[in-house]
């Protein structure tokens, strides 16, 4: 096996992970290992290295094979990395973020949308409707999600990190006081004192690590992307309750418009509604999204499913974990999308992590440094949690519904639980 160190290894070339090694790499060896082949955008290919990596590797940088956009035909598989992205509004509390990793300017270039008004049916009575511009950190953005990712991605790459995508199966261990990440494909070992879990919900590396990720609400996502009609002009976020779920509607800067509904897991209407007629049937009985979604369709659009619950590691156990091991976006705490906080929190936890991995440098205890990361993290999910409490009580006219019952118990359930291990 030939070793290769590094300074810090990433994995997970998502927005938490690429907006790290853009900290990072400009004054550090850092390696971005990714599963997934990045994907065109805009008509531009963004490179990385395959196979092969060292620091001072002159490995061929070679374009990569790209997919375009799944969008509307996609038929692979829930599991696959390449599934569409979603997640796509960007609050404007980001802008400070996307300056300080110095991606403000092409951030601003890159097609993105401006938010338009998000009209709610969620508490009783009347449709309320929030302009966002009243916003003191402005109204924030409809992402072009894949171009979004690409364009960071290409940013840790100028910024001097290694990326690697397709980057095969790997296996995370800790041994004489370093990180070690091995490759079987490459025959490559990569050490490192920082290794940084980016892998979004998949947390791999905790999982390898068996550090436990509670999974406080099996809520699934059915999402569709409609393609783009000639008659939608409708700029606005909609959103609603109903009575075994919730749903969100909004037109993404493809044109197409994203409609999703979020239900429990073991839901008897799932698989119903798994197909694109069922969803949008149910989904026109909403006030707020008749006007807005096509009566039927002429073309094959994939309904896709993926959790979307809130889920958490467990801060004990990443506490006890040898010091230099970070879990940022994603991989350490998932939102319900309904927070609309994941992106934020992705690009924020990557300039915490970043900050006190410098702060060893003028040499903070590497253990002190993770503890403070740490106490950051459980004070945005302790928010966050009494936040999500006070949105799912909102819809009374559907209290007594298993969907909002089951919530308003689990979160007055949850509140103790973070107490306790705060
Ligand atoms: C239905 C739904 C709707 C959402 N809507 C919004 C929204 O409107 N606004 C918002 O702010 N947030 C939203 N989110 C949340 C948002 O999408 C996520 O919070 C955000 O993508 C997290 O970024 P990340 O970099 O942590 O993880 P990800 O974006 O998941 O990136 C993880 C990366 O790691 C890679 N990876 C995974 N496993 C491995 C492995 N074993 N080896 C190598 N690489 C690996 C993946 O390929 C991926 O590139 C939504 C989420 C869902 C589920």
């Amino acid at each position: 096996m030939r070793v290769a160190d590094w300074d810090a290894i990433i994995v997970g070339a998502g927005p938490a992970g690429s907006a790290l090694a853009c900290r990072l790499g400009t004054q550090r060896r850092v390696l971005l290992l990714e599963r997934a082949a990045l994907r065109v955008h805009g008509g531009r290919v963004a490179h990385g290295v395959r196979g092969d990596a060292s620091p001072s590797s002159d490995a061929e940088v070679s374009p990569v094979i790209v997919a375009p956009f799944a969008g509307a035909t996609s038929s692979l598989p829930t599991a696959s990395p390449f599934l569409p992205r979603i997640g796509e509004s960007l609050p404007g509390a980001a802008r400070v973020l996307l300056q300080r990793f110095g991606l403000l300017e092409r951030f601003l270039a890159a097609g993105h949308v401006e938010r338009g008004a998000t009209v709610s049916h969620w508490d009783d009575g009347e449709p309320v409707w929030f302009d966002h511009l009243r916003d003191p950190s402005g109204p924030g953005w409809h992402l072009d999600r894949n171009r979004f990712d690409a364009d960071l991605r290409e940013a840790a790459i100028a910024a001097g990190a290694v990326l690697v995508d397709g980057c095969g199966p790997w296996h995370a261990t800790h041994a004489d006081g370093v990180w070690q990440i091995e490759r079987q494909a490459t025959a490559q070992i990569h050490r490192a004192p920082v290794l940084v879990d980016a892998t979004g919900r998949n947390a791999a590396i905790a999982r390898q690590l068996g550090i436990p990720r509670r999974v406080d609400d099996e809520l699934i996502c059915l999402h569709a992307y409609l393609p783009p009609c000639a008659d939608d002009e409708d700029d606005c976020t909609r959103v609603c309750a109903d009575r075994n779920g919730w749903w969100y509607s909004v037109r993404v800067p493809s044109g197409q418009r994203v409609l999703a509904f979020h239900l429990d897991a073991d839901d008897a209407e799932l698989h119903a509604l798994r197909s694109l007629p069922n969803l949008l049937a149910k989904a026109r009985q909403q006030v707020v999204l008749a006007d807005v979604l096509p009566v039927t369709l002429d073309v094959d659009v994939v309904v896709h499913a993926r959790p979307a619950g809130s889920a958490m590691l467990d801060f004990v156990a990443l506490a006890r974990t040898a010091s230099g091991f970070f879990a940022i976006g994603d991989a350490g705490l998932s939102f319900d999308p309904i927070a609309s906080q994941g992106m934020f929190h992705a690009l924020a936890s990557a300039e915490s992590a970043a900050k006190v991995i410098a702060a060893t440098d003028i040499g903070t205890d590497a253990a002190e440094v993770r503890a403070a990361f740490l106490a950051e993290q459980s004070a945005v999910s302790a928010h966050y949690r009494r936040r999500l409490q006070g949105t799912y009580s909102g819809p009374s006219r559907y209290r007594g519904h298993r969907f909002w019952a089951m919530r308003r118990a689990a979160e007055s359930g949850t509140e103790s639980g973070v107490a306790a291990s705060a």
